[in-house]
């Protein structure tokens, strides 16, 4: 017979560590599933966006930084000190609808559990060329986050360039606007879906450019990134524009395919929809924690304190 576990935690970036780091010590013996490995079309990883980043030195704690998947080492190493069970596969089908929970596995078998945490978090969009992905997994100058990434060495004087025309890609051109010479918004067309408000932050920068109706078609540089191409989406002309750093704000996709059909409420952008101001999703038993139901904040920190709180939830709600 399928053994039920306490509580069933599904991710493995800060979210889902923090997770399990609160629930093991409060003796819910938690199972995290961390994921299998892909390509899509930067790698995915256990672990999540950090395992895609260089330097972390914005999470407290790391005086001198850390790597991003050192830092998810140092959680996990945490969470299995506490008794965390670690199953290294994708929970791919989950049934909310009695309980306790039934999923199934990657690997075929039946998971039962009587709650759960939803920390699969969500994955950049990338333009999905191959120099893109080299060089952002390489610490050559391209990003999917500013705000992460910006205030490093690399980039200081040097000019810049961010994708993408809504708010995340005002909001990361202006945090760039401190660190950069220039910073160039190449977007596809010659309006900006972005707020009004962030537009005009862009607009009012004296060292922020836009270059309407443009798109990158190849990532240039080697070990480090030199420059972009860009085509005219209008006129198909391609000129050559040199830049130190590239950052790719063209949304995030949360991973939340996983939960179709098992009842769980999503926004109209797929992350799993938060209800009262806590963890608790709209299936009780069930809460979601980091990314995967935070479009806005996507910070590490930001994630594990939602793992945390979503940990205690389960453990208040269990215990009731
Ligand atoms: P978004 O609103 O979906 O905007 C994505 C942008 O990327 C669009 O301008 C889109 O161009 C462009 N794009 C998409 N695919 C592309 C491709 N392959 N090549 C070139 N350009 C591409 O995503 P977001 O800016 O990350 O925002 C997501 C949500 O979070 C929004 O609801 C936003 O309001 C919210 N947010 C709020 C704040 C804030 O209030 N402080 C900050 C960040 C995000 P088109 O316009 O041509 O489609």
């Amino acid at each position: 017979m399928t053994d039920i576990h306490k509580l069933l935690i599904i991710g493995s970036g800060p979210a889902g560590w923090t997770a399990a780091i609160y629930a093991a010590r409060a003796n819910l013996e938690p199972v995290c599933y961390i994921g299998v490995p892909r390509q899509d079309p930067a790698p995915v990883l256990p672990g999540g966006q950090l395992m895609l980043t260089t330097e972390v030195e914005n999470y407290p704690g790391f005086p001198e930084g850390v790597t991003g998947p050192e830092m998810m080492s140092l959680f996990q190493q945490q969470a299995e000190r506490f008794g965390t069970t670690v199953i290294g596969e994708d929970i791919v089908t989950c049934d909310f609808s009695k309980r306790p929970f039934t999923m199934t596995s990657s690997g075929g078998d039946t998971v039962k559990a009587e709650a759960v945490i939803i920390a699969t978090g969500a994955t950049a969009n990338w333009l999905g060329q191959e120099n893109e992905l080299r060089l952002a997994t390489s610490g050559g100058g391209v990003s999917a986050c500013a705000v992460c990434d910006g205030a490093l060495p690399l980039f200081r004087d040097q000019p810049l360039a961010v994708v993408g025309g809504g708010d995340s890609a005002m909001e990361e051109a202006s945090y760039l606007t401190k660190f950069g010479s220039t910073v160039y918004i190449i977007h596809r067309r010659d309006e900006f879906r972005a707020s009004k408000a962030m537009q005009q932050r862009i607009f009012d920068a004296p060292n922020a450019e836009v270059l309407w109706n443009k798109t990158v078609v190849e990532v240039l540089g080697d070990e480090k990134i030199s420059g972009v191409r860009l085509e005219d989406t209008v006129t198909g002309e391609q000129s050559t524009l040199d830049v130190k750093g590239l950052f790719i704000a063209i949304g995030h996709t949360p991973a939340t395919k996983f939960l179709a059909g098992s009842g769980i409420a999503l926004d109209d952008k797929g992350y799993v929809r938060l209800e009262g101001g806590g963890s608790e999703t709209n299936i009780e038993g069930v809460f979601a924690a980091g990314d995967v139901a935070d479009a806005v904040y996507r910070q590490a920190i930001t994630a594990a304190g939602m793992g945390c709180r979503a940990a205690l939830d389960a453990e208040r709600w269990l215990a009731e």
